[in-house]
């Protein structure tokens, strides 16, 4: 019988969690207290303190976080905003929901982040804020030195940490670095929520524009007065749950590491390329390879049971959507889009699974039949 390896199973978390999430369900019903409440409180505290700002602001999502970190921060209509066009769209997708045009840059065929140098041109030729992407669980190497030239080119520099909660670099937490960082609790994140959620953190200034911006564009109760202010909060269960998974977010990153430093040991394909993950700058969001023979080791590993995916297959820039950049040539982003391919890498993915993962891409054999 062939062993089945999903390329999750949330089912995983929600039973390791499960007498903390019924406490946590009992104390919001207890309450009777259902949006914006004392929970919401107890985790923005938390979790401002996890990463090491002044605040945190739970909102609805990870991408209305973008949102609402980039206007938090001045960004708006006809705002220029950079960003990688690897990591999934979704940077982009915020910008534009402001009436901001995203810029794409390149990135480094190593990191798959953006960096000093890809990044030079874009904020000389001018652009108002920036969006770096942590991507696949990596606080971007360079990021203290982009902060730095950020700061030299007068641009708010935005950090997109929904892949890489709790990534440290020289005892810097990620979320750290920026005017403001989004958080997204999507249930596949390093901390997840029981459904939707999101987190913008930074300084108190632009927590309290946030906070306004979240709800309406609300000062008190009925009363607009910030421009661009929506409905979009973060619920007392979600955030009760948050709450009660967040202290065993620091042990639930060293077992994904865990599990990718078994990939990097063991894997010994000539057919794959492995990445390079250093704990603790590297929390393991997502095992990604690259191969040039996708599709072939998918299929394989497919019909040996073991689900993979593909962290991401088009381009932002190369998405039917987008008009304006269509001419833009990104050869690394674009290379990457072509050869990644990402393993299961969660919590609870036990030694079989993780031998049978190893075991069959190192029986992958592009040319012969496969076994
Ligand atoms: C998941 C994700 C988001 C979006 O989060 P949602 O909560 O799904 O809106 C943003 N950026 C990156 C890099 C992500 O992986």
């Amino acid at each position: 019988m062939t062993l089945v390896v999903p390329f999750n199973n949330l089912r995983h978390r929600v039973d390791r969690h499960r007498v903390a999430l019924d406490a946590a369900y009992g104390a919001v019903a207890d309450s009777g207290w259902l949006v914006l409440g004392e929970h919401v409180a107890n985790f923005e505290t938390a979790f401002a303190e996890f990463v090491g700002v002044e605040a945190c602001v739970g909102v609805a999502n990870g991408t209305d976080a973008i949102e609402l970190a980039l206007r938090g921060t001045g960004s708006g209509p006809g705002s220029v905003v950079a960003t990688a066009a690897n990591a999934g769209g979704y940077a982009a997708s915020a910008i534009r929901s402001i009436g901001a045009t995203p810029v794409f840059v390149d990135v480094d065929p190593t990191t798959h982040t953006v960096t000093v140098d890809s990044l030079t041109p874009a904020l000389e030729a001018g652009v108002d804020a920036l969006v770096v992407t942590h991507l696949y669980g990596q606080l971007a190497p360079d990021i203290a030195a982009i902060a730095d030239l950020c700061l030299e080119h007068n641009v708010v520099l935005v950090e997109d940490c929904a892949q890489a909660h709790g990534a440290q670099r020289d005892g810097r937490t990620a979320g750290s670095f920026g005017a403001a960082a989004a958080f997204s609790f999507y249930p596949t994140k390093n901390l997840g929520a029981l459904g939707d959620g999101g987190a913008v953190c930074g300084g108190s200034e632009v927590a309290a524009r946030v906070r306004s911006l979240r709800q309406y564009g609300w000062s008190a109760k009925y009363t607009t007065d910030s421009v661009g202010g929506r409905n979009s909060r973060l619920d007392e269960l979600q955030a009760a749950f948050l709450l009660a998974m967040l202290p065993s977010l620091v042990a639930e990153n060293a077992e994904r590491v865990a599990i990718a430093n078994r990939y990097l040991a063991d894997i010994t394909s000539s057919h794959v390329e492995l990445p390079t993950i250093a704990a603790p700058q590297h929390v393991a969001h997502l095992f990604v390879m690259q191969t040039d023979h996708r599709d072939e080791l998918r299929e394989y590993l497919s019909s040996h049971g073991v689900s993979t995916d593909v962290h991401y297959p088009i381009p932002d820039h190369q998405q039917s959507v987008v008009a304006e950049n269509a001419t833009v040539s990104l050869p690394v982003t674009e290379e990457l889009a072509r050869r990644s391919v990402s393993l299961p890498c969660y919590p609870g993915l036990d030694i079989q699974a993780i031998d049978h993962v190893i075991a069959c891409i190192n029986d992958f054999d592009p040319d012969g039949a496969g076994t």
